[in-house]
């Protein structure tokens, strides 16, 4: 699952990007474990994916089966 740490400053860029790549919002959790890609200082914050936020597309596909006979 795609995550991206922030810091305290730079977490409007994380969710940014969180919505460029994994087209959902974004769950933001304290985390300070991690480190922020975007000024490489501690992580405030944590964002995930929330779970069941992704919709799967459609699938509409249908086997067609060739009877013969
Ligand atoms: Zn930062």
């Amino acid at each position: 699952m795609r995550e991206i740490y922030s810091c305290l400053e730079d977490y409007d860029l994380a969710i940014d990007d969180f919505i460029l790549e994994s087209q959902t919002f974004p769950v933001i959790q304290e985390d300070p474990t991690g480190t922020c890609p975007y000024c490489q200082k501690p992580s405030a914050y944590r964002l995930t994916a929330m779970p069941g936020g992704i919709v799967p597309p459609p699938q509409e596909m249908q086997d067609e089966k060739e009877i013969d006979g």
